[in-house]
């Protein structure tokens, strides 16, 4: 493809061990090579990675790259997230992906947001323009909406409420991307929607999440992947074929950007990159 000009970007998780640590900065090395806009890193719901969180940002900010904090409301109170906004401000972090979360099982109260259009208001009102606020948004649909357009017109209530971009749960479907993309635009939504971009690594957790979240694995992909049982290098080159050719159509139809969901590692992301002409 030559030398692609998209933008990238990537996630990361928190991790839980020193191990994991030692192992997430070697492989934001590898990353920060293909110079990405940012580097994203999770947010458990109520609360629960807050100082893992924090800690890797400050980690991410401290090399000189962009940082973009993710903050789920739900399980939150207001004094809690404007806490976090301020220290955030302060550290001179301008970009936050507010999302709603999920409240594992058994685990307290909503606390004082419902939605993440609620976030997206507070984080205008308490820190105005500062941020550049990210949302999410679900080209197959958030398993818990009403109906397609309901999600739709809740996802175009965040985008009103002061975010400025969008950034997708992953999808092997090109076609659902540039739908949803061609009917919020119907909507009146012009916000960018950056395709969240899912590398395939293990089929048995792509299954998993996949499940967790709504989104498709197609049929043909599925079985061909369950064809290949334990052979894992066969699961990842077949991903890495149709990754590759998912983000090609992406960048082909004008996708605004690409944000990796890297689990942590760099390998499976770099390979499409390399693929699709990027160079460290
Ligand atoms: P919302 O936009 O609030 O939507 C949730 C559901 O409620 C949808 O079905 C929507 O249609 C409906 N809805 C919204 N507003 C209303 C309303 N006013 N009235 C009625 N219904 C409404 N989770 C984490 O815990 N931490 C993370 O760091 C994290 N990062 C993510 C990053 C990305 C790019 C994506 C796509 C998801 C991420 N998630 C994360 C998962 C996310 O928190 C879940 O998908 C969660 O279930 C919904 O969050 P949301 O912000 O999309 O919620």
């Amino acid at each position: 493809m030559g030398n692609p000009t998209t933008p990238i970007s990537f996630e990361f998780f928190p991790p839980q061990t020193p191990e994991g640590a030692s192992k997430l900065t070697a492989a934001r090395q590898l990353l920060a090579a293909f110079k990405p806009e940012f580097f994203s890193v999770t947010f458990g719901a109520g609360g629960s990675t807050q100082d893992r969180t924090l800690d890797i940002i400050k980690q991410i900010h401290a090399e000189g790259h962009n940082a973009a904090p993710h903050l789920s409301c739900v399980g939150s109170t207001r004094d809690n997230i404007r806490g976090l906004l301020n220290t955030y401000k302060d550290m001179g972090i301008k970009r936050i992906v507010a999302l709603r979360g999920d409240l594992p099982s058994g685990m307290g109260s909503i606390g004082e947001f419902q939605y993440a259009n609620e976030l997206v208001s507070f984080i205008r009102a308490e820190t105005g323009e500062h941020f550049h606020i990210e949302v999410a948004a679900y080209p197959e649909f958030h398993p818990q909406a009403r109906s397609a357009r309901d999600d739709m017109l809740n996802y175009k209530r965040k985008i009103n409420a002061g975010a400025n971009s969008a950034i997708t749960q992953y999808f092997y479907n090109a076609d659902a991307y540039f739908r949803f993309v061609d009917e919020t635009r119907k909507l009146g939504v012009e916000a960018p929607v950056v395709p969240g971009i899912m590398p395939i690594v293990r089929y048995s957790q792509l299954a998993r999440f996949s499940d967790m979240c709504g989104a498709e694995i197609p049929r043909w992909m599925r079985k061909t992947m369950e064809g290949y049982g334990d052979d894992v290098e066969s699961v990842q080159n077949f991903g890495l074929d149709v990754v590759t050719e998912l983000c090609e159509k992406l960048i082909a139809g004008g996708a605004p950007a690409l944000h990796f969901y890297t689990l942590n590692q760099a390998k499976a992301s770099i390979d499409i990159l390399q693929r699709l002409g990027y160079r460290a």
